[in-house]
């Protein structure tokens, strides 16, 4: 299969599908706020649609899809859409990131459908620290979750942990000493100034090289795991064997080897995260257009990908957020929640 590169030479590969913009947890880097709008119910895609889209997507060259959100969970049936797409031969990787709310019901019905992996969102392991930041009291169940993980059967669990200074900046080798409990690789997110994070600001950032100092101080010698890839997180090993990983989005943009695209609930197709327009693929789906003529969208789209969305605001000397709340309530598509994460 020829791949379809862009203007940068980046491959179309890895494609990350909201299922739902809804989401059972308010947490303040992400939705901020009390009221929101969401996209009307018709025109969330159903299963079938997504499959047909994911199929297209397939055709090429794309064989990494991640489930997300809002929160995934939040949709009804949602093994339904796993089968659907665990049943595509060419799909490689089939993963779900989840707050983890609502797991431990869901992880052996997910096993069984056929999703091969979860990620696991947990910025902290005090049930008062995420009360405060995320405004719901449901911390025992994302912990009940994430073990129910590697009981359902899955392996190469992850937990994604967005570092905030005096939020959670303490929590590091805690969290590091947790996941070797569950057992899941710990990956630690700078708080990015993505739409949804209208709180953002440069000083809340704590970057890779202050991570690793952190961890330095209480660990050791940290050594970089050294590997060819294109996923996002930088790996490190620790003095006794035990990976994590940093995503430096904000501090050091990995945009050269950006292979993600999104896919909203509602069918629009986003290339960069910090994008401000998409390609609605749910109208000419809907108008019938056959499958050779939506790949030939999407690839025209892609080869004609120039963004460098993360470097970009690097190179902003006064940085704020990206979106501010006005005009993020008259698109929710700028929303973070909306678009994935
Ligand atoms: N609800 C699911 C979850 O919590 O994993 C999936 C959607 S959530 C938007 C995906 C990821 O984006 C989460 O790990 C969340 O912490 C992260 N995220 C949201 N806002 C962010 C921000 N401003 N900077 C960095 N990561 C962020």
């Amino acid at each position: 299969m020829a791949v379809v590169r862009d203007l940068h030479g980046r491959p179309l590969r890895n494609l990350r599908v909201s299922v739902t913009d809804r989401c059972n947890l308010r947490c303040q880097y992400c939705m901020p706020e009390d009221e929101y709008v969401w996209l009307p119910r018709e025109e969330i895609l159903q299963f079938e649609e997504i499959s047909t889209l994911v199929d297209v997507f397939g055709d090429l060259g794309v064989d990494k899809v991640r489930l997300t959100g809002g929160e995934p969970l939040l949709r009804r049936d949602l093994d339904r859409l796993v089968r659907l797409l665990a049943a595509k031969p060419g799909l490689r990787d089939l993963a779900m990131t989840t707050n983890g709310v609502l797991l431990a019901e869901h992880a052996p019905a997910l096993r069984r459908a056929g999703l091969h992996r979860v990620t696991v969102s947990l910025d902290t392991l005090r049930p008062d620290r995420f009360a405060a930041l995320t405004r719901r009291s449901t911390h025992a169940q994302v912990l009940e979750g994430l073990r129910a993980v590697p009981a359902a059967g899955f392996a190469g669990t992850k937990i994604d942990t967005v570092v905030i200074r005096d939020v959670n900046d303490d929590e590091l080798a805690d969290l590091i000493e947790f996941g070797r409990t569950v057992p899941a690789e710990v990956r630690f997110i700078e708080y990015m100034d993505v739409g949804g994070a209208t709180r953002w600001s440069m000083r809340q950032v704590v970057g890779r090289q202050e991570i690793l100092g952190i961890l330095e101080r209480r660990y050791g010698r940290i050594e970089p795991v050294l590997e060819d890839s294109s996923a996002p997180a930088d790996r490190y090993r620790l003095p006794d064997d035990t990976v994590f990983g940093i995503i430096s989005s904000t501090t050091a943009p990995f945009c050269a080897s950006c292979d993600r695209s999104r896919l909203t609930a509602d069918g629009i197709w986003y290339l960069c995260l910090y994008g401000q327009q998409g390609t609605d693929l749910r109208g000419p789906l809907r108008g019938g257009v056959s499958r050779e003529a939506l790949a030939s969208l999407v690839a025209s789209a892609w080869k004609d990908r120039r963004d460098r969305g993360a470097e970009e605001r690097l190179q902003l000397r006064h940085r704020s957020p990206l979106i501010q709340i006005a005009q993020l309530r008259e698109d929710p598509h700028l929303e973070m929640h909306t678009r994935g994460g």
